[in-house]
């Protein structure tokens, strides 16, 4: 298997497919987890050539392929899967063996889920990306793990205190013990954004919001989702040497990355996926 060092990711090929990981999840023998990227994959152009995303163009014949591959590589059960059904809310579902195949192998049967949590073995969390941030969650005591789609709203919606509050609500986590790796999107050096937005981000006066909103060409602003987002989970009790940001721009790196941004929407998806192993 290949295997190098990408941002703070550590990324690795098997069978042609690509993905990222987090090496402070990887030391833990207990999880596996992935962020897919471009690379492997059945699509033709433009969803080339891994495409996670259905509803965009590609058939779901390629996707459930692409799927079944992305599983295989890192070592899951695509029986296993459980999807979330993002729309930029805020909504944390409690996922367990009885949801497996929501959203993958049966349709989704609720609208708006943008994190998913369990503390159950062998259920694989499931969610979307090209652009917005993905966080991976992991309590390495009370074995619990979680996934939250963080794009501008939800990030300004503070997701990532809301999944880490359901974590403790649900598996009495200490925030103390919770691992989170802040995954790739679009980066502070490509996510320009007119005023609105940029005042969505300044509203979080409590995090010192001139740390990820700047100034940018004339009447507009730069955005850091990955700094806004890393400062929300330090306000909801995680500790900052347990944060790891990937810090790799899915806009950058649009040639191995789907980035909403670059392609102008004409694009295929990403995934996340993370899953207590069976004992
Ligand atoms: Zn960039």
């Amino acid at each position: 298997m290949e295997q190098e060092h990408r941002g703070s990711m550590c990324y690795r090929e098997r069978n042609g497919v690509g993905y990222l990981t987090f090496p402070a999840f990887d030391r833990v023998h207990f999880v596996r987890h992935a962020f897919s990227t471009r690379v492997g994959g059945v699509s033709p152009a433009p969803f080339n050539t891994m495409n996670l995303s259905r509803g965009r163009g590609d058939s779901d014949a390629h996707v459930n392929r692409n799927l079944h591959l992305l599983c295989d590589a890192v070592g899951v059960d695509y029986c296993s899967l459980v999807s979330s059904a993002q729309d930029h809310h805020t909504q944390i579902r409690r996922v367990g063996r009885r949801e497996c195949g929501l959203g993958v192998r049966f349709p989704a049967d609720r609208q708006s889920v943008d994190g998913l949590i369990t503390d159950e073995p062998g259920v694989t969390l499931l969610t979307h990306y090209a652009d917005c941030t993905p966080l991976f969650f992991l309590d390495r005591k009370k074995r619990a793990i979680g996934l939250a789609h963080a794009g501008w709203r939800g990030t300004a919606a503070q997701i990532g205190a809301i999944t880490v509050q359901s974590m403790q609500k649900e598996f009495s986590s200490d925030p103390a013990d919770i691992l989170v790796g802040i995954g790739p999107s679009i980066g502070p050096c490509c996510f320009e954004v007119d005023r609105d937005v940029a005042e969505a981000f300044m509203a979080l006066w409590t995090f010192e919001p001139n740390a990820f909103v700047k100034a940018g060409r004339p009447g507009k602003y730069q955005v850091d989702l990955w700094e806004a987002n890393r400062r929300i989970l330090l306000g909801a009790g995680i500790l900052a040497q347990h944060i790891t940001v990937g810090g790799l721009c899915s806009c950058c790196n649009h040639s191995w990355l789907w980035s909403h941004r670059a392609t102008k929407g004409v694009r295929g998806g990403m995934a996340a996926l993370m899953q207590l192993l069976p004992e």
